[in-house]
């Protein structure tokens, strides 16, 4: 299975590298495609954030896409989102917003890596049909926050890698 990646204006390098290398291994192929700017129109300014079901939908795509921000998201009643998907379809979005250790006032490559790659996995795992699970340490349990997510393993357990198995070859 083929993941596309595709960066929404800048996005950290690294971390996309990162990325395409991960998630190759993990399904089989990923390629970065040519950033594409930032759909202005999805700017809600009275919340100074962008809306990521208007991300999502702004740019139509032909294979598995994961789309990828350093902009800040939120969706619905939610004031902010890590990242949003298509359930069983083709398009999920993550924001490296508030991955960043940074934001918290500290400096961690490794953490940031991490915490990207359990996103990109999360929000995948939506596209595959996936919802949320029960177990803490399976990457489809639901991060209300960052703790969560650096709590949480970046894979999916062995009850959700069972229900996708038809449709995804893991190669984990
Ligand atoms: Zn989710
Ligand atoms: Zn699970």
């Amino acid at each position: 299975m083929k993941i596309n990646l595709q960066p929404i204006g800048y996005v950290n390098r690294g971390i996309l590298n990162f990325l395409k290398d991960k998630l190759a291994e993990i399904f089989g192929e990923a390629e970065i495609l040519r950033p594409v700017e930032i759909n202005r129109r999805c700017f809600d300014p009275s919340r100074r954030k962008y809306i990521s079901t208007c991300l999502l939908r702004s740019y139509p795509v032909f294979e598995i896409t994961l789309f990828i921000t350093e902009h800040d998201l939120f969706a619905d009643r939610l004031n902010f989102v890590f990242g949003e998907a298509e359930l069983g379809g083709t398009r999920a979005i993550i924001s490296l917003y508030r991955l960043k250790p940074e934001f918290y006032g500290i400096r961690d490559g490794e953490l940031f890596k991490e915490r990207a790659l359990k996103e990109a996995m999360h929000e995948l795992g939506h596209v595959f049909g996936l919802t949320h699970c029960k177990n803490p340490n399976c990457v489809m349990f639901f991060s209300n926050s960052i703790l969560d997510t650096d709590r949480k393993g970046w894979k999916y357990c062995e009850l959700c890698s069972g229900k996708i198995s038809g449709r995804v070859r893991l190669r984990l």
